[in-house]
C-alpha cells in the first residue's frame, strides 16, 4: 500500500491467520505476528517472498492469541530468528500454559516456541529503519502491545482496533470484569495518537483512524450496556473462527461441541442461563441468516472455505 514506507510489507491474511508485517532492514528483516498453526507452511512461503532475499532476524508478537503466534515455532526452526514477546504473555508461553493461552478453553491449536526477550510498555524498538514505541493495549488481550511510529504516524494495534471493531473480550467471557474498562482506556489512548495509517491484526491497512476509533467506541458502549450482546457477538466470532479451522461441522454435532468446549459452555450458562445446545442453535441460525456461514447437506460451512 502506497501510504506505507518502502521498508514495510503487509501480508494481509484472513481471519484464521492474523496479518504478517515484514520490515526490511538492510540485509535482514523483522516480522510482526505469524498466523495460525495450520497455515504455518503458507505463512512461511508468504514471508519468504516478502523478505526478498533478506534473512529473517527477528519475530515480534503483538499478543499471545493462536492466530498471531501459530507460525512462531516453524519460522524459528527455518530461519533461526530471535523471538520477542510482550512481557505480560511471557510466563504463559514459558510454561506453555494452554489455559492461559486460551488454547484448551477455545479448543484451538498452537505449537510451543521459545523466546529470547520480552518487550514492555513504553519500550522503544527499531523496525524497518524506524523507531517504534510499544504501547499497552489491554482489553481484547490484557497483555497486548501495540507498536506506534510517531515520525511516520503508523499504528500497529494488533486486535485492539480494527477498521470495524476489535477482538473478542476474553476476560469478560471468563467472568473477569476488567476487560471492557481496559478496552475503553485503550481506545481512548489510541484516539489521542496522531495516526496516518493503521495496520490492523486482521483486514487491510486503512487511513481513517479517527473514524475507526469512533466505531470501536460505539461498539464498546453497546457492549457496556448489554453484556449479553457482547457475549452473543463473541460466540459468533469464536464459532466462525472454529469453522474456519475445521472447515465444516455436522449441524447435529454442534450443540454437543458447545457443551464440550469450555468457552462456549461457560458463556452459554454465564450470560444466557441456557443450555449450550440451545445457544449453539441460535448462533448458527444467526450466522447462516447473515450469510457468514452456509448450510450444506446437514453440514455448516464457513463461507469461501
Ligand atoms: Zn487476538
Amino acid at each position: 500500500m502506497s501510504l506505507l514506507p518502502e521498508s514495510i510489507r503487509v501480508i494481509e491474511r484472513g481471519w484464521l491467520s492474523a496479518n504478517n508485517i515484514v520490515f526490511h532492514e538492510g540485509s535482514s528483516a523483522t516480522l510482526v505476528d505469524s498466523g495460525y498453526l495450520t497455515h504455518a507452511a503458507e505463512t512461511l512461503a508468504l514471508v519468504d517472498r516478502a523478505l526478498e532475499g533478506r534473512t529473517l532476524a527477528r519475530l515480534i508478537n503483538t499478543h499471545s492469541h493462536s492466530d498471531h503466534i501459530g507460525g512462531n515455532a516453524t519460522l524459528r526452526r527455518v530461519h533461526g530468528c530471535r523471538i520477542l514477546v510482550p512481557e505480560g504473555m511471557a510466563p504463559a508461553v514459558a510454561d506453555w500454559d494452554e489455559d492461559a493461552l486460551l488454547l484448551t478453553t477455545a479448543h484451538q491449536q498452537a505449537e510451543p516456541f521459545e523466546f529470547d526477550a520480552t518487550l514492555a510498555p513504553g519500550d522503544a524498538l527499531e523496525m524497518g529503519g524506524l523507531v517504534w514505541q510499544a504501547l499497552p493495549v489491554p482489553g481484547h488481550d490484557m497483555h497486548a502491545l501495540a507498536y506506534y511510529c510517531a515520525t511516520e504516524r503508523i499504528l500497529i494495534p494488533g486486535d485492539a482496533l480494527w477498521r470495524d471493531g476489535f477482538g473478542v473480550m476474553f476476560a469478560e467471557l471468563h467472568g473477569d470484569n476488567s476487560g471492557l474498562p481496559a478496552q475503553r482506556r485503550t481506545l481512548e489512548m489510541l484516539r489521542e495518537l496522531d495516526v496516518a495509517v493503521v495496520i490492523p491484526g486482521h483486514g487491510a491497512p486503512f487511513a481513517d483512524h479517527a473514524a475507526a476509533v469512533d466505531r470501536a467506541l460505539a461498539r464498546l458502549a453497546a457492549f457496556e450496556q448489554s453484556p449479553e450482546r457482547m457475549a452473543k457477538s463473541a460466540m459468533k466470532a469464536l464459532f466462525t473462527f472454529t469453522l474456519l479451522e475445521k472447515r465444516r461441522m455436522k449441524r447435529a454435532e454442534i450443540g454437543g461441541y458447545f457443551g464440550q468446549v469450555a468457552i462456549f459452555r461457560d458463556v452459554s450458562k454465564r450470560f444466557f442461563g441456557r443450555e449450550p445446545a440451545a445457544v449453539a442453535a441460535q448462533v448458527i441460525d444467526e450466522l447462516v441468516k447473515a450469510g457468514i456461514l452456509i448450510e450444506q447437506d446437514g453440514d455448516i460451512v464457513a463461507r469461501g472455505h
